[in-house]
C-alpha cells in the first residue's frame, strides 16, 4: 500500500505562509530570470494563466485583476520542502521523495485506519508549516497518484468527484465498482505516466477515460503502445509493478536520497554519501538534457527512533546553471558542511536538483558568454557518462577528498524575490502583537 503526499500549489503556498495578504489573491511565481510562470495559485489558474506562460503576456493582469507576481525563492521552497518531507515521513516506514512537494510513503505494516492517519498528518503539516496538502492512498503507486488527483480535484472543483474524497482519498477501502466510477470520471491523460501526448493517441483508439485504460488487455497495451502503458494498466488494476525509488520519467526536480543501512554519525561517510548522491543526480540530469540552478542537501535522523532528533537542509545556488558533476558535487558538499552537526545518528540523507531548465535553453537564456572551459567540461561529462555506461557505474567517480569552497551566489535576475524567511537570521519575519 502506498500514499502520495503532495503540497497544493506548493511555491505559492510557501509564499502565503509569510505573506497572508496573498490568501485568496491570484499569485504567480516566476523563474528563469523572471521570464515565465512556474507556479500558480488556484485564482491565477482561474484567470486562465498557463504553466510556463511568459511574463510579458500576463503582465497586464496586475492592473486588471490584482495579480501578484513574485520571483522564485528556492532557498525558501527547499527549506519548506524539507520540513514537509520530514512530517510526511511520519505516515509510514519508507519514503521516496519524488519531487520538491511530493513524496510517496510505503505503508506496509501500518495498522489501523489509514484515512484517519493521513488526515492527522495532513493537519499536522498545515498546523506546523501552514502549507495545505492532499494525500492519496492506493495499492499501487499509480493508484496513489490517482487518489491524490481525486483528493485535489474534489476540493478545488466541486462536482468533479464526490466531496467525501476531498483532501484525503483512500482507494484501498473502495469496492471495484466504486473505484471504477472514479476512473470513469477521469480523462485518460490525467493518469500518471500517460500525459497529454500519449493521452491523445489513446483517445484515437477509443480509450478516453482512465476506466477504459484499466479495462485494456495488458498484452494489447504492450503490443499497440509500450511496456510503460502495459505497466500502467496493471497498476490501475491494483497489481503493483513500480516499487519505491524506481522510475524513469523526466522530472521537474531530480532527487537522489537514501536511508542508511545503519545510522551514520561521522562526517567522512556523509561526504562520500552526498558526493555519490550528487553524482547520481547529475547523471540523471544530463540524461534528460537539463541544467540545474540550485542544489538542496538534507540530512536527518529517523522519526521512528527514540533518540535526539536532527533534521536540516540547505539550498545552495550553483555558480551558474549546469549539469557538471564536479560543480554539483562541490556545491552539495558546501551545503553539507553548513548543516552537519556531530553527535546524531543520521538515518537518511539526500540531494535534490531544482530550478531545472532545458540545457539548450539555459545557455541561450543567460545572455552571457560561455566561460572558459565550459565546452571542455561538457565533453568531460560526456566522456564520464560514456565510460560509466560501458564499464559500469562508478568506474570513474569524483574523489571528494576535498570539500569545495562556498560557491559565489548566482546573480539571477530576481527582482521580486521574497526574503529567505526560514534560512537566514537577518531575514526572519518579525511578529508584533
Ligand atoms: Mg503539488
Amino acid at each position: 500500500m502506498f500514499a502520495l503526499v503532495d503540497g497544493n500549489n506548493f511555491y505559492v503556498s510557501c509564499e502565503r505562509v509569510f505573506r497572508p495578504a496573498l490568501e485568496g489573491v491570484p499569485v504567480v511565481v516566476l523563474s528563469n530570470n523572471d521570464g515565465c510562470a512556474i507556479a500558480r495559485s488556484n485564482e491565477a489558474k482561474a484567470l486562465g494563466i498557463q504553466m510556463g506562460q511568459p511574463w510579458h503576456e500576463i503582465r497586464h493582469r496586475e492592473a486588471s485583476d490584482g495579480l501578484v507576481v513574485v520571483s522564485a525563492n528556492f532557498a525558501l521552497y527547499g527549506d519548506m520542502s524539507d520540513r514537509m518531507m520530514s512530517l510526511a515521513a511520519g505516515l509510514g516506514p519508507s519514503q521516496e521523495i519524488y519531487s520538491i512537494d511530493e513524496s510517496f510513503i510505503g505503508l506496509d505494516g501500518v495498522r489501523g485506519d489509514l484515512k484517519a492517519r493521513a488526515l492527522a498528518v495532513r493537519s499536522r503539516i498545515l498546523r506546523w508549516m501552514g502549507v495545505p496538502c492532499c494525500i492519496g492512498i492506493g495499492s499501487t503507486k499509480t493508484l496513489a497518484k490517482f487518489a491524490n488527483h481525486v483528493a485535489k480535484s474534489a476540493e478545488r472543483k466541486p462536482g468533479s468527484y464526490p466531496l467525501q474524497h476531498a483532501q484525503v482519498c483512500d482507494l484501498s477501502t473502495l469496492a471495484w465498482h466504486q473505484l471504477e466510477e472514479l476512473l470513469e470520471a477521469t480523462d485518460v491523460g490525467e493518469i500518471w505516466g500517460i500525459g497529454p501526448r500519449l493521452g491523445k493517441q489513446l483517445r484515437k483508439v477509443g480509450v478516453a477515460t482512465a476506466a477504459d485504460l484499466a479495462r485494456l488487455d495488458p498484452a494489447t497495451a504492450r503490443a499497440r503502445f509500450s511496456v510503460v502503458v502495459e505497466r500502467t494498466v496493471r497498476e490501475l488494476r491494483g497489481m503493483a509493478c513500480i516499487s519505491l525509488d524506481d522510475l524513469s520519467q523526466p522530472r521537474q526536480q531530480i532527487t537522489c536520497t537514501r536511508s542508511f543501512g545503519r545510522p551514520v554519525q561521522a562526517y567522512g561517510p556523509l561526504v562520500e554519501a552526498i558526493s555519490e548522491f550528487a553524482s547520481r543526480a547529475a547523471e540523471k540530469l544530463r540524461a534528460q538534457s537539463s541544467h540545474a540552478g540550485h542544489v538542496l542537501v538534507f540530512i536527518r535522523t529517523s522519526p521512528f527512533r527514540k533518540e535526539p532528533q536532527y533534521s536540516r537542509s540547505v539550498t545552495v545556488a550553483l555558480p551558474r546553471p549546469c549539469a557538471d558533476t564536479l560543480a554539483i558535487v562541490s556545491t552539495a558538499l558546501s551545503g553539507l558542511q553548513a548543516i552537519y552537526q556531530p553527535g546524531y545518528q543520521l538515518a537518511k540523507a539526500g540531494v535534490m536538483l531544482m530550478d531545472l531548465v532545458a540545457a539548450s535553453h539555459a545557455q541561450l537564456d543567460l545572455g552571457l558568454e560561455a566561460p572558459d572551459g565550459h565546452r571542455d567540461k561538457a565533453r568531460l561529462m560526456q566522456a564520464l557518462d560514456a565510460v560509466n555506461s560501458r564499464w559500469g557505474r562508478d568506474t570513474i567517480k569524483v574523489g571528494s577528498a576535498k570539500i569545495g569552497s562556498a560557491p559565489r551566489g548566482w546573480t539571477m535576475k530576481q527582482q521580486r524575490r521574497t526574503p529567505a524567511y526560514t534560512t537566514d537570521w537577518s531575514q526572519m519575519p518579525i511578529a508584533r502583537a
